[in-house]
């Protein structure tokens, strides 16, 4: 396996198979501080837009891997921090079209769906997994410590629009921890917004690596198995 400074594995996906990685930001460039956040320093947090790493150098990075019969069930922007915090994902995205079949997702934690442009870069891909980890902007606070500019309602609003726009595939995904948002209470008040945006299916998951904060308490997979069921419709456990 040859790793470049951009692209990284194919490594293996419980969720989408051999995924072929793309690094657009630099270390913890993001939105959020998330106490189950496996990048190990405590980040600063930005809603600066910008070209963080040139659509030029990923994309020469990709037509290297490719030409050397790199194979992958999904090119997958994630990694180092926020991909949409990249102002030229949508370029990346159209750039990888005229390179490779390989279907394209992006995970993002969602933070950024309620501004337009980063809904138009996102619409380009085939399958979108942004997340939802609170039902409310307390528990919003506790769990992913967004940047101070963030509101709990507008993000929600932004998964909506995005939803409403997006043709292709859209996964949701809930990191739930003990004592912060895998009570009853939440799990209805997430339920909730669920069924508001209409995701095509849900994806629980909980600490199963190390975390930066001791507060992302590992959901035994009895409880998980429990707040599948409450939830209802196309939801599964990922751990
Ligand atoms: S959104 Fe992702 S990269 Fe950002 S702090 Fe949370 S887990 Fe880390």
């Amino acid at each position: 396996m040859v790793e470049g400074k951009h692209i990284f594995g194919p490594v293996a996906s419980r969720r989408l198979g051999r995924s072929l990685g793309v690094d657009i930001v630099p270390l913890k460039v993001c939105t959020q501080n998330c106490i189950y956040c496996q990048l190990g320093i405590d980040g600063e947090r930005t809603l600066e837009r910008k070209e963080y790493v040139s659509a030029d150098v990923v994309l020469e990075e990709l037509k290297e891997r490719v030409g050397a019969g790199v194979e992958a069930d999904f090119v997958t922007f994630s990694g180092s921090g926020e991909p949409t915090l990249n102002s030229a994902m949508g370029k990346i995205i159209d750039g990888i079209r005229a390179i490779t079949d390989i279907p394209v997702a992006v995970i993002t934690n969602g933070t950024l769906l309620s501004d337009p442009a980063v809904r138009a870069d996102c619409c380009k891909a085939d399958l979108v997994v942004p997340s939802l980890d609170a039902g409310d902007a307390e528990t919003f606070g506790k769990i992913n410590f967004p940047h101070k500019d963030i509101d709990f309602d507008v993000f929600v609003d932004g998964l909506c629009e995005f939803r409403r726009e997006y043709s292709g595939r859209m996964w949701l995904e809930v990191f739930l921890s003990e004592g912060v948002n895998a009570s009853d209470e939440q799990v209805d008040k997430i339920g909730a917004i669920i069924e508001r945006i209409g995701p095509d299916k849900v994806q629980l998951n909980t600490a199963v690596r190390p975390t930066v904060k001791e507060t992302a308490l590992r959901v035994e997979r009895e409880r998980l198995d429990e707040i599948a069921e409450r939830l209802g419709g196309n939801v599964e456990v990922v751990v």
